[in-house]
């Protein structure tokens, strides 16, 4: 250490404590890096990497980023889930002796960013903690410093069930204790992508103390203090604008665990991790931002309270009912800004003008909205309406103050309206007409002089002067100049007055940005007091807006009001899916009713690949989950009793979790399914048990349908290549068979994508087969061997290979290898298992190689 300059030294002290972050740190207009930093930071950044002389025997490497173009650089590591420890100087370098004091001022980790321009407007940027207790509970916490939302969760169900809550929102970041399980902190970085940080620290100061007044449980106020604590450390700011603590009744919502969502693709796809094609983007007819975080909120956590439910219903109605009225307010929220954030930056002390412009320009259209609002003649819409207060006394006072090309900076005045405030208005006007009033003084003086000649001048030693030719001295009356300087010819003077008009218009430009800062904080100040208030009318504006825009969806869409049984049947006509019925080109969707009773728990669902089993089965839970959040669902009517959990084993998200088989994770899925479930749980299972050889994988799948049937009684929606499972139908009394099957039409196979009651037809291969003019033989010795199949015990059962192929002949996504090359595989298989590698020589081995290369 003592090797090294005094300001190396300093920089390596502040280090030691911002060791997992980038340390920028500030050197005049640069924020440089050092040594490790340095080097990872030029490769992440693509910027030179140099070195620096520190003292030492090797030159330090270092690179830098230019202070005014900063923000750019650390939003593109925080973007790439690093932490950046912004590092200022924190006394005049003019002033200092020796190295200038340096402190860290700020942290910035992808969870806490506040910044507008790092920030996604459709999304909340959540960062959580999470705590673990002996007991085995859980709680999460959330924070978005952005909007000041804070909430609680208290988890009992494990780990498992900790990932999905966690799941349900967008973090980014999550903040643990440093004894928190390793290989839960591993799953929590590796496999779920967020940014793990520590914090030990608990406690919940003193003057924090308002925000958890509503919180009872001490497991719930740890793990917010946890957060707290965290996010103290890394902003080290004020952190007035947080919310009071919200504590999340998880009993309230539907439980969808991390597998549902992610597998039902309600937020984003699976294969492309995008919006497009998810369900939200299918009903996000939203205008604002904060209407569409408020939508993707609700989407991650449905009702299960019927009357909330219906009270949705009956807004949406509302505004379904009233096409002209929904357009205007359509039109309305276009220019409405992003209240939530704006309170937020209000609260926290770091608006400018112009978000306070964009503010007043939200309230001016309150007005507007509220008379639209008016025009709706349902109840609930005027209920709604009653529950808006459109802070008419902010507006003014906005209006009164702020300038409306004021500038984005706060220091360079601008901002205040002419009017506001009469100090103000005298500097500028001293200021503007500065050089006006001097004109008027000089024809004043020449007036009461006499003397043609006289004028005023500006020095920068003297200021302003009243010059007076030598020649005409003597009419210059004695005592009201001072003299200040003597020209050859000429004399120069000032008078108290002058001087008075000198100071006023000198410092009128300076005084007037002073005041204008001071006047515009005092603003600021007036503005927070409103904060509260306006957090709620944000809040009643985003809630508008996704109440209008499920009106929208299901006007442009057709969808029906959802009705709610307190029994168990599930009554859906003409049922579609919302996501495939969009995207469908040139064909158009086939709808199926799906019909449950009360004493139906399980439809086992046959068929051929690609005939639309699983669509049939995500269009139930799509249904459930939209018509819980309060939209009108993809159908011509639907009655349902509430689902309180949904799980799902459906195919293509093998890739969820890395490194595991897809048989582990089928099983993963499905265990968590059947450990959780209660009778009024949906579940889907899609070819469970296709992941492993046929009998293991039948015997599991009959297994698990047997104990949901026994045990739990959810309304399960089942499917599955194995036909024997059919016969299931006469053992158990709640199962029901079904199928979906294709036709031939004018020898062709058609995929009619109808759902009909009974099993599929087990020669539905060998049919198609017969369809595609495979040779006559081989149609002949299928049939023969199907029947033997069929008449025989489970012996002689085909294997799973064979039976895949049965059912999706023709698949060829599924299926890429052509036919004819995997029977040339197979018996190259055969032919090599069968050479005798002991008697033969290298050339014997040549030859063989050379005569199966030409069978390929
Ligand atoms: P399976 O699960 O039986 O293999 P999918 O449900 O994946 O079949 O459906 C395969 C494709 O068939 C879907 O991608 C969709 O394009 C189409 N499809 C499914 N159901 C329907 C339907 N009801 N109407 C129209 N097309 C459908």
């Amino acid at each position: 250490m003592a090797q090294y300059t005094p300001m190396i030294q300093q920089y390596l002290k502040i280090k030691a404590d911002q060791k997992d972050a980038f340390l920028f740190f500030r050197l005049g207009d640069f924020y440089e890096m050092f040594f490790e930093d340095a080097l990872k930071a030029s490769k992440e950044l693509e910027i030179t990497l140099t070195s620096r002389d520190g003292g030492g025997e090797e030159r330090i490497p270092m690179c830098g980023v230019p202070y005014h173009s900063s923000e750019n650089y650390i939003r593109q590591l925080v973007e790439k889930g690093y932490k950046v420890a912004v590092c200022e100087q924190v006394e005049d370098p003019k002033a200092a002796k020796g190295v200038v004091k340096r402190e860290v001022v700020q942290l910035i980790t992808p969870g806490t960013v506040m910044e507008g321009s790092m920030l996604d407007e459709k999304e909340n940027n959540f960062l959580a903690s999470l705590s673990h207790f002996t007991d085995g509970t859980y709680t999460v916490s959330y924070n978005d410093l952005t909007t000041g939302e804070t909430s609680v969760a208290l988890i009992t169900g494990g780990f498992d069930a900790a990932m999905s809550e966690l799941y349900s929102r967008p973090v980014k970041e999550v903040v643990v204790a440093h004894d928190f399980p390793e290989d839960h902190v591993s799953i929590l970085r590796d496999r779920l992508g967020y940014t793990v940080s520590f914090e030990d620290r608990t406690n919940v100061d003193e003057s924090f103390s308002h925000l958890i007044k509503d919180v009872q449980q001490d497991k719930l106020i740890e793990g917010f203090g946890r957060l707290l604590q965290y996010i103290q450390h890394t902003q080290k700011r004020s952190l007035d604008h947080l919310q009071p603590v919200k504590v999340i009744e998880l009993k309230e919502y539907m439980t969808l665990d991390m597998y549902s969502k992610r597998n039902l693709e309600l937020v984003e796809t699976i294969r492309k991790k995008g919006k497009a094609g998810s369900l939200l983007s299918i009903v996000d007819e939203t205008i604002t931002a904060m209407g569409a975080r408020m939508l993707k909120q609700w989407m991650e956590r449905p009702l299960l309270s019927a009357p909330a439910i219906e009270t949705r219903h009956n807004q949406v109605e509302g505004f379904l009912d009233q096409f002209f009225e929904r357009e205007m307010l359509r039109e309305q929220l276009q220019s409405v800004y992003d209240l939530e954030r704006l309170a937020g930056r209000v609260a926290y002390g770091n608006v400018n003008a112009r978000d306070l412009i964009q503010l007043r320009n939200s309230l001016q259209n309150m007005p507007g909205i509220l008379s639209t609002l008016q025009e709706f003649d349902h109840h609930s819409i005027k209920e709604l309406y009653r529950t808006i207060d459109p802070l008419d006394s902010l507006k003014s006072l906005l209006e009164e103050s702020i300038a409306d090309d004021a500038p984005i900076t706060i220091k360079e005045g601008g901002m205040i309206r002419d009017g506001f405030n009469e100090q103000l208005d005298d500097y500028r006007y001293a200021s503007k007409n500065g050089k006006q009033w001097i004109a008027e003084l000089e024809k004043k003086e020449r007036e009461s002089t006499g003397i043609k000649s006289l004028k005023i001048g500006y020095n920068r030693v003297f200021g302003y002067y009243i010059e007076v030719t030598k020649a005409n001295l003597r009419y210059l009356p004695e005592d009201r100049y001072e003299r200040k300087q003597t020209l050859t010819n000429a004399e120069r003077y000032i008078t108290p007055e002058l001087k008075e008009k000198e100071t006023m218009i000198l410092e009128a430009q300076e005084k007037s940005v002073e005041l204008e800062y001071e006047l515009f904080l005092e603003v600021r100040e007036r503005v927070k007091a409103y904060v509260d208030k306006l957090q709620h009318l944000a809040e009643q504006i985003s809630r508008i807006d996704c109440l209008q825009g499920f009106a929208e969806v299901a006007d442009r869409n057709d969808y029906a009001r959802p009705t709610y049984v307190s029994g168990r049947t599930v009554d859906i006509k003409e049922g579609r899916h919302p996501v495939v019925e969009r995207v469908l080109k040139g064909e158009t969707f086939v709808p199926n009713n799906i019909y449950m009773n009360d004493e139906t728990d399980i439809l086992l669902i046959t068929g051929p690949n690609m005939s639309g089993k699983s669509t049939y089965m995500r269009q139930l839970a799509l249904t459930a989950i939209l018509g819980q959040m309060g939209s009108f669902v993809p159908a011509t009517s639907a009655s349902m009793p509430i689902f309180d959990q949904i799980f799902t084993r459906i195919g293509a998200a093998d890739d969820l979790v890395s490194g595991q088989s897809t048989f582990m994770v089928e099983m993963l899925e499905a265990n968590h399914a059947l450990s959780h479930a209660t009778e009024n749980s949906m579940i889907l299972l899609d070819e469970i048990g296709r992941g492993t050889s046929t009998y293991d994988g039948m015997a599991l799948a009959q297994a698990i349908v047997e104990h949901i049937h026994e045990q739990i009684g959810a309304k399960t929606l089942f499917s599955t290549h194995y036909h024997e499972l059919t016969t299931l139908e006469e053992q158990l009394e709640r199962l029901q068979n079904v199928h979906v099957r294709a036709e031939e039409y004018d020898g062709h196979v058609v995929f009619l994508h109808q759902i009909k009651e009974g099993p599929a037809d087990e020669s539905y291969g060998i049919h198609v087969a017969k369809l595609a003019d495979l040779p006559k033989e081989l149609i002949a010795r299928a049939s023969d061997l199907l029947e033997q199949l069929e008449s025989s015990t489970k012996e002689q059962a085909s294997t799973q290979a064979e039976k895949d192929e049965q059912l999706s002949l023709f698949v060829e996504e599924e299926k890429p290898e052509p036919k004819g090359k995997k029977e040339v595989s197979s018996s190259i298989e055969h032919y090599v298992e069968n050479l005798n590698l002991l008697e033969m020589t290298p050339m014997d081995a040549m030859n063989e190689l050379y005569q199966l290369q030409k069978r390929i």
